[in-house]
């Protein structure tokens, strides 16, 4: 489809389904594109709204050892100076001598050049800095350099201070926030696998130091439970233990969530330790004292930090590819998205049989009415004939279709039809 690689064909069925479907499109495409940019459709944003809300919920309103910050993108570039990322946020690059195609120098394993095959003929490696750089204000000078920040998380350590002294909350505590980060990656590829501009969803848990263990396995626990909670299956999730050499610079512990993705199994999410390494940046580049006062002790320490670092469109493309079933139906074969009831976009789809009947289009439009009121996620759907309704409706994921028949008209009954069995029943409108 676009120039993202795209590797087999169960990754090209949902990209295209996701397309086809108003999930997800190529960012900029009418215009021929935009490398490693994607827009959500109508369903794609229900179904990113979902997750993150579910995320939200989860870590931050229903637990008391939880604030939500929601910081500015643009930082003032001391930020990531004192964070390490001026210098050392780069991938390997290399290119190629006959194309002059540039790729990640670990993504070039065959020795042939991707873009014309030429074997063996690159330039040597050189460090790419991967934030987008810009200027803030019309001047653009030395002083005025910004960036995109390519993580969330230095807008939690950067509001550590302010929320300590607005809540003083008890050690250990946590600060959540989700939004956008940048990456100028190298090779974006794989859909939504790896992208330019993408969401995270990060928690820095502050701990006593010599309490990080306990606190690492309670979030691993909690990452388990998050899987569970979006609907991916036990055994497509698997740890891998990141080893020293591999790790972050700031990182003395890494887990990497990893998923068993049509392409292949890929890194969906990361737990680190990070040590005091960015509050320790802070103090020492800004003169101002991070430390966590004990209550009515004389206690004082700069916290370590627990960060479970998720990724939205890797956690999107896992529930996809989790959700995405074919089966036969009566010799027919048949697509649907298996979501779990409460991420699915659309919660019911409601018709009449026939759409040239005023007096069932008028007793959906009640239904309809009643179910959107209650559930928000409602849609009405009357094109084509029934058979061709539930397709679609599967292919989305709707867990319930409701028709209304001639007999609604007598008996105030509907007849729901359930996504993954297909099974009809006959259920009171009064009691849907
Ligand atoms: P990778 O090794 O795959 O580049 P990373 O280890 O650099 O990822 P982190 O810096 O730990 O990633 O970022 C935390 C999370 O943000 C990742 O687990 C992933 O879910 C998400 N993420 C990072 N880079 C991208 C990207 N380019 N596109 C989409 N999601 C990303």
């Amino acid at each position: 489809m676009s120039n993202e690689n795209i590797r087999n064909e169960k990754m090209e069925a949902i990209v295209s389904l996701a397309k086809r479907r108003g999930f997800i499109y190529q960012g900029s495409e009418v215009y021929g594109g935009l490398s490693g940019t994607w827009d959500y459709g109508p369903l794609g944003v229900r179904l990113k709204r979902n997750i993150m809300n579910l995320w939200w919920k989860m870590f931050v309103e229903e637990r008391d050892d939880m604030y939500g910050v929601d910081a500015a993108i643009l930082m003032n570039q001391k930020v990531w100076v004192a964070s390490g990322h001026t210098n050392t946020f780069s991938d390997p690059m290399v290119e190629c001598n006959n194309c002059h195609g540039r790729f990640r120098a670990d993504a070039i394993d065959t020795g042939k050049c991707p873009t014309c095959g030429k074997e063996n003929s690159f330039s040597e490696p050189v460090q790419f800095n991967m934030m987008f750089k810009t200027h803030v204000g019309p001047v653009e000078d030395e002083s005025s350099i910004s960036y995109l920040r390519p993580e969330t998380a230095q807008g939690i350590f950067t509001n550590y201070r302010n929320v300590i002294d607005s809540f003083h909350p008890d050690i250990p505590f946590g600060i959540g926030q989700q939004g956008k980060a940048f990456r100028n990656e190298i090779s974006p590829r794989d859909f939504i696998f790896r992208t330019r501009e993408f969401e995270q969803m990060e928690i820095e848990y502050f701990v006593k130091s010599e309490k990080w263990e306990e606190s690492f396995e309670m979030w691993r626990q909690l990452v388990w439970q998050y899987c569970e909670a979006i609907g991916l299956p036990t055994e497509l999730v698997h740890e891998f233990e990141v080893p020293d050499k591999d790790r972050a610079h700031y990182s003395k512990r890494t887990i990497d969530f990893e998923f068993d993705y049509p392409i292949g199994r890929e890194e969906l999410l990361g737990l680190a330790y990070r040590t005091d390494f960015d509050l320790g940046n802070i103090q020492r580049e800004t003169g101002k004292s991070m430390d966590y006062n004990v209550k009515g002790t004389n206690e004082k320490f700069v916290p370590h930090v627990i960060e479970p670092s998720f990724g939205v469109e890797r956690t999107l493309m896992a529930v996809l590819s989790a959700a995405y079933t074919e089966d036969e139906i009566n010799g027919e074969k048949r697509v649907f998205l298996k979501f779990p009831e409460h991420l699915a976009p659309v919660k019911y789809a409601v018709s009449p049989l026939l759409k040239n009947k005023p007096e069932l289009v008028t007793k959906a439009r009640e239904v309809y009415k009643l179910l959107k009121k209650k559930y928000g996620a409602v849609m009405w759907d009357d094109n084509g004939n029934i058979g061709k309704r539930y397709r679609r409706q599967d292919e989305i994921g709707t867990p319930y279709c409701v028709v209304v028949d001639f007999d609604t008209l007598d008996d105030n009954a509907v007849t729901i039809r359930n996504r993954d069995t297909t099974e009809q029943k006959r259920v009171a409108i009064s009691e849907l």
